[in-house]
Order: structure tokens, then C-alpha cells, then sequence
């Protein structure tokens, strides 16, 4: 798998490859569950501002088409490259199985920073890159999300594009659109709620209670601001915040609300009045109940782990932990780790029922759509932990040999074609 070389993939495959080990799975399974089943690459050229063009790099892989149509977000960073876009695809597989949702896994990207866009040219280069993938999604085919670096604004971009192409509204394309257009209420909360509930979930096994405890959060977008805002509502304190431009903290707690509006105005957490400025290495190290990376790969590693001061680790984001850092923090036994596709799940649970309500054109309200992710979040905890005690095993194999044996078992019962 040449193809897809990349650290971040090479990480993904080792996680799969232990959860293979365990079950005793034959090569030729092995392989076939590893690969993904199919990646388009394509340009995408955008007319700037200034009349010149460039051309962008893009990306769609689909992980497995076993048990649905496949699922999975867009990412706009400059990294972006399609090893890590296929390690983000493998990882949704494990993630939609495990959480019982009828899709394989896929992810997108394009190789941009979009904060050095204007809004023009990211609504052209949105729309020419759902042109070139056209044909290769489709509501029963492939269904994007926003993920980093993209947001509601895409999702509405993408699914017009598509829609135009159609002939007649298409709202079941995309999920994750702004609720006037077909979105669900509750979507763009949803990952940063789910984050914040099963940090919640592992508090009480622990035995830590939420009132007066402390929480320090990576990233500070979507998935990050909202998992704050819930676990301040669960009696947290909120210690330290970062992003991409720096990292502030306040040990009596960051005034959230303020906060927002502060980014909001200057897309930066920096400089913001009631805070300390503090040197982003030392975000993760600070001493706190609940750490919840939510920004990119690859944060928490060996060079850190051994000095990682969080009771709870919240992973926010998609492969936060390299393989090297999950061994150190097995090894030290005092850091409950909720892993990412469990962690974040409820992104994808609740894209999953915007795309219900799309087919169905009938709309659920926001306490329908929270009390069914809940109970969804809930049940995929249970089953993790309950496999992670009777196993003795980290809570990240666990959850992958869940998702990993769903697949697998879909594939023995359909054949070779999927
Ligand atoms: P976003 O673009 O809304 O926010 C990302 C945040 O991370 C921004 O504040 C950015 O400044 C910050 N950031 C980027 N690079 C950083 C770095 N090197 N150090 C510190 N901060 C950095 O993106 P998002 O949708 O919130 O996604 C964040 C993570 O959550 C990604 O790993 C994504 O794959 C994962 N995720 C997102 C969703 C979703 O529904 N949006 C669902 C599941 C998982």
C-alpha cells in the first residue's frame, strides 16, 4: 500500500494490525479490511481574487463499502495529503461500526489554508472540488461532513453544487448543512457534546466528581469550543484553551461566553483579556482533571506522554495519540483514555441522523436528536469498557476490535465484492 505512505496512515494501520494480532485474523482478511477500497485524487482549480489561479490538491477515499454507503468528513488544511486522508477514512470504518451505523468509512480533503482565502474563492474551490467528485458520492453512494477547516457554510456549498448538477434538491449528499436547508438541529454541537458526555462517563468510573474539576482543551474550533461550553455546564472549570495562533490559560476558569465572542471577532484565542499567555507545548502538560485534544494528529506522543498531568484524556480529535505514547500511557496505568472513534463518535451519530431525516424529509427536535445520540454514546461506552475489563485491555483496542469485528463479520457474510 505504497500509495498511501504517510505517518499518519502508518499509525492507523498499526492500530488495526494489534486488533488483528488479537483476533487471529488470516492475511488475506487482513489485507482486504486494511485497504481501502477506492481514493480519487483530483485538481482543483480556483480563480483568485487577484485574476491569477491556482490549482489545489484533492482528495476522497472510501474505506469499505460493507455495511452501507461510506461516511466521512472534508478536511481544508495545507498538510492534507492522501495517506492521512486514508488513515481519517479507515478510522470512521471503526468508528460508524462500532456505534452501529449503517456506513463504511471515507474522508476528503484538500491541500489549503483556508483562513488564507477569502470567501469567494473558498466558495469556487468548494464547488469545482464537489464538481470533480461528482459521480463518486451520492446519498447512497457517499455522504461528506464538515471536519477541520471546513463547516456548515461548506456542507451548504457542496450540496448545492450537487444539487444544481441533479436537477432538483439532493439535501441527503451532505450532512452537516445549516439547519435552514435540510440540516438536523443538534449537528453542529454534536461531536463537542459527545466529547464532553463520555469525559463525563469516564469521571464517574473513575470516581471524580465534575463539580470544581478542572479541564484544558486543544483546539478551538468547533469540536473544542463546544465540548468547553458542555463540560463547563457539567461543573468544570475550563483552565487553558489553544489554537493553531497560541494558547491562554486562567486557573479560576476562562469565561467561555466572553471567549467566544472574542474569537469570533478575531479568530484567535490570543490576547484575550482575562488570561495568561501561555507557550502551546505546555498546553497538554498542564495539571487538570480532563485533556481533550481537539485539534490535529499526532499531539500526544512519546516525547510528551510521560509528562501528560490529566486524569482524563478526551480525544477530541481524530489519532491524537501516536502508537508510541498509547504504550507509555498503558504503561503508566493512571490516564483513562476515552479513544477518538469512540470519543467523537457523535459527529457521525448525529450526521447519521440528519441524513434519516433528509431521506425521510421529516425533522426530529434537538431533544429527540440529543437523547437518541445519548443513548447511542451511551451504549458504545458500556460495550468498550465492558470488553476493556473482562480483556484486560486499553480502552483504544477494545473500541477498534469492536468496530474492526462488526466489519470484518460483514464482509464473511456478503463475499468478496464489498
Ligand atoms: P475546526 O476547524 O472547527 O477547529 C480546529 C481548531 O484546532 C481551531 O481552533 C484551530 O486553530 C486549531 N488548531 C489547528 N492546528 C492546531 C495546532 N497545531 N495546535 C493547536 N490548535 C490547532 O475543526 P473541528 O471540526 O473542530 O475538528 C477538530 C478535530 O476534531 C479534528 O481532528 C477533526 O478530525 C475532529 N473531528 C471533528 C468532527 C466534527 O464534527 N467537526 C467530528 C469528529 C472528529
Amino acid at each position: 500500500m505504497d500509495l498511501y505512505k504517510n505517518p499518519v496512515f502508518d499509525m492507523a494501520c498499526r492500530q488495526f494490525d494489534a486488533v488483528a494480532d488479537r483476533l487471529q485474523m488470516p492475511d488475506g482478511d487482513r489485507l482486504r479490511l486494511k485497504s481501502p477500497k477506492r481514493a480519487l485524487c483530483v485538481s482543483v482549480p480556483v480563480r483568485m481574487e487577484d485574476g491569477s489561479t491556482r490549482v489545489f490538491a484533492g482528495y476522497r477515499v472510501q474505506h469499505h463499502l460493507s455495511l452501507g454507503p461510506t461516511k466521512g468528513g472534508i478536511r481544508y488544511h495545507p498538510w492534507v495529503e492522501l495517506g492521512e486522508v486514508a488513515a481519517l477514512a479507515m478510522w470512521m470504518s471503526w468508528k460508524c461500526a462500532l456505534t452501529g451505523l449503517p456506513y463504511g468509512g471515507a474522508k476528503g480533503g484538500v491541500a489549503v489554508d483556508p483562513r488564507a482565502l477569502t470567501s469567494g474563492e473558498l466558495e469556487r474551490l468548494t464547488r469545482r472540488y464537489t464538481q470533480e467528485l461528482i459521480g463518486f458520492i451520492g446519498p447512497q453512494l457517499d455522504v461528506p461532513a464538515p471536519d477541520l477547516g471546513t463547516n456548515e457554510q461548506t456542507m451548504a456549498w457542496m450540496m448545492d453544487t450537487y444539487s444544481v448538477h441533479a436537477g432538483h434538491p439532493v439535501p441527503g449528499v451532505v450532512t452537516g448543512k445549516p439547519v435552514g436547508i435540510g440540516g438536523s438541529l443538534g449537528r453542529r454541537e454534536a461531536t463537542g457534546r459527545g466529547v464532553a458526555y463520555l469525559a463525563g462517563r469516564a469521571m464517574d468510573t473513575l470516581g471524580l466528581a465534575a463539580e470544581g474539576a478542572t479541564a484544558v482543551i486543544q483546539g478551538y474550533g468547533n469540536v473544542g469550543s463546544v465540548a468547553a461550553q458542555s463540560l463547563v455546564k457539567q461543573g468544570l472549570r475550563v483552565i487553558a484553551v489553544g489554537d493553531a495562533t497560541g494558547a491562554i490559560n486562567n486557573p479560576k476558569g476562562l469565561d467561555l461566553p466572553h471567549l467566544e465572542r472574542w474569537v469570533a471577532e478575531r479568530k484567535t484565542v490570543v490576547g484575550f483579556p482575562e488570561s495568561e499567555p501561555l507557550p502551546p507545548e505546555e498546553l497538554l502538560l498542564l495539571p487538570c482533571d480532563v485533556l481533550v485534544p481537539a485539534a490535529m494528529e499526532r499531539q500526544i506522543t512519546e516525547s510528551n506522554a510521560t509528562r501528560l498531568r490529566c486524569r482524563v484524556l478526551a480525544e477530541g480529535a481524530n489519532g491524537p495519540t501516536t502508537p508510541e505514547a498509547d504504550r507509555i500511557l498503558n504503561e503508566r496505568g493512571d490516564v483513562f483514555v476515552v479513544p477518538d472513534i469512540l470519543c467523537n463518535a457523535g459527529g457521525v451519530v448525529v450526521s447519521y441522523f440528519e441524513w434519516v431525516q433528509d431521506l425521510q424529509s421529516f425533522f426530529w427536535s434537538e431533544g429527540e436528536v440529543m437523547d437518541r445520540l445519548f443513548r447511542i454514546l451511551e451504549g458504545a461506552f458500556v460495550q468498550t469498557l465492558g470488553l476493556a475489563r473482562r480483556d484486560g485491555i486499553p480502552m483504544r483496542l477494545a473500541a477498534t476490535t469492536l468496530g474492526v469485528q462488526r466489519v470484518w463479520e460483514a464482509k464473511k457474510l456478503r463475499g468478496l465484492f464489498p
